[in-house]
């Protein structure tokens, strides 16, 4: 293996131990704690996974979890009134939804419930236009934690050629915008993309977002490219590790890589939407 590791879980950790000292001063100052909300619709167990390992890393840094949990039977509109609910709540000051709801739940309907200062998963619309024009607003928390890692690694993007495999609006879309954002050159890929191979292998910077495991073979990858496998299923990434880990410059790990950076995005922009909403700290 010739690339080296973009260390999303030693990079989490350190974040982490940031945003501890952060919350003590903060809540020291302001009497409260951040409270980060999470909505959870249903029993699907891989959600239930993520979510405890999100409450978790709350209590580790000191954010307050508040789990709401609906049934799996619930209706968007029963959905939306709970996040509705959070919103109007000044206790709270983030709220998580957590993807995917249950086939009846009109997702996009329950995010644009979420008060757009609250959003600290990044999944309104006013989020997603915040990240295409560069205005202040809340990341997606994979891409913007995939984003923070690349910055931790001083990983160059202005004019390189950046294809994100995956156009989901919690994953691949912010993906683009945000590489975008940073002048990258940027190329989305899909399941109707009818070159993917081609697409890939002329990629300086692949980020791969499908959920489709071992979808990108090592050797499309082009010489030195920089490789941010996003994809978790049946326990793989999206990339055969080891043949491209041989080609490129840069790769990240599954597991390892992304997941404990979006957990560390989500963290930091709940600490943040609790220090605007309470005044600087
Ligand atoms: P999603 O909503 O199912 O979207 C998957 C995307 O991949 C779609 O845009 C789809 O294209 C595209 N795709 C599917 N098959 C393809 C193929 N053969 N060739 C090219 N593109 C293909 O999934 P998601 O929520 O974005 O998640 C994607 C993956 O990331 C999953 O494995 C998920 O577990 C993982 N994930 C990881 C984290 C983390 O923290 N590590 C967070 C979120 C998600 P169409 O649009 O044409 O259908």
């Amino acid at each position: 293996m010739s690339a080296q590791i973009l260390d999303g879980g030693a990079t989490a950790k350190t974040i982490a131990n940031d945003l501890i000292a952060e919350v003590s001063r903060l809540s020291e100052r302001t009497g409260k704690r951040p409270v980060l909300a999470t909505v959870i619709v249903g029993d699907d167990s891989a959600s239930h996974t993520y979510v405890r390992m999100k409450v978790a890393r709350c209590k580790k840094v000191g954010i307050e979890p508040r789990q709401i949990t609906l049934p799996a039977e619930s209706s968007t509109e029963q959905v939306t009134r709970e996040v509705r609910k959070l919103s109007e709540d000044d206790s709270v000051d983030g709220i998580l939804v957590q993807h995917p709801a249950p086939v009846q739940v009109d997702e996009k309907q329950v995010f644009e419930a979420i008060d757009p200062g609250k959003d600290v998963d990044g999944v309104t619309s006013g989020s997603l236009a915040a990240m295409a024009f560069k205005e202040q607003g809340f990341r997606s928390a994979t891409p913007g934690g995939i984003m923070r890692l690349l910055e931790e690694y001083g990983i160059e993007l202005a004019g390189r050629r950046a294809v994100v495999v995956g156009r989901s609006r919690i994953l691949g879309i912010p993906m683009g915008l945000l590489l975008l954002a940073e002048n990258a050159t940027v190329t989305y890929c899909h399941s109707k993309t009818t070159d993917l191979k081609q697409q890939v292998s002329r990629a300086d910077v692949v980020v791969a977002a499908a959920g489709r495991p071992g979808l990108i073979a090592g050797d499309w990858i082009k010489q030195d490219a920089v490789v941010v496998d996003a994809g978790y299923a049946d326990n793989s990434g999206d990339v055969e590790f080891d043949a491209a880990a041989e080609r490129a410059s840069w790769i990240t790990p599954v597991p390892g890589g992304v997941g404990p950076m979006t957990i560390a995005c989500l963290l930091g922009q709940t600490v943040e939407s609790h220090r605007r909403r309470h005044g600087p700290g």
